[in-house]
């Protein structure tokens, strides 16, 4: 039986992810900005309501996709990622 406090305790562990991750500016797993243009290393991990979730190649993709280079699919450029993101698309 669930208390309405457990209840809310399991919805906060499901995932969810951020703005800024919904719009693949941020890892979805550690949360790093992806923003700066020298962190050019982040690969396409997931996709969420039709956008593309990114996360550093390597571990962070590993852990979101399953493979450490992430989906076959190249990411948006950062500079569409951001007019999206700024246009609330
Ligand atoms: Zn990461």
């Amino acid at each position: 039986m669930y208390s309405p406090d457990s209840i809310f305790r399991r919805n906060r562990h499901r995932y969810e992810p951020t703005a800024d991750m919904a719009a693949g500016l941020s890892c979805v797993i550690c949360g790093t900005d992806l923003r700066d243009p020298r962190r050019s290393d982040a690969v396409v991990s997931a996709h969420h309501e039709g956008r593309q979730l990114l996360a550093c190649r390597g571990r962070c993709a590993h852990l979101a996709s399953g493979s450490s280079t992430g989906l076959d699919e190249p990411p948006l450029p950062l500079a569409e990622r951001l007019r999206r993101h700024r246009s609330g698309a």
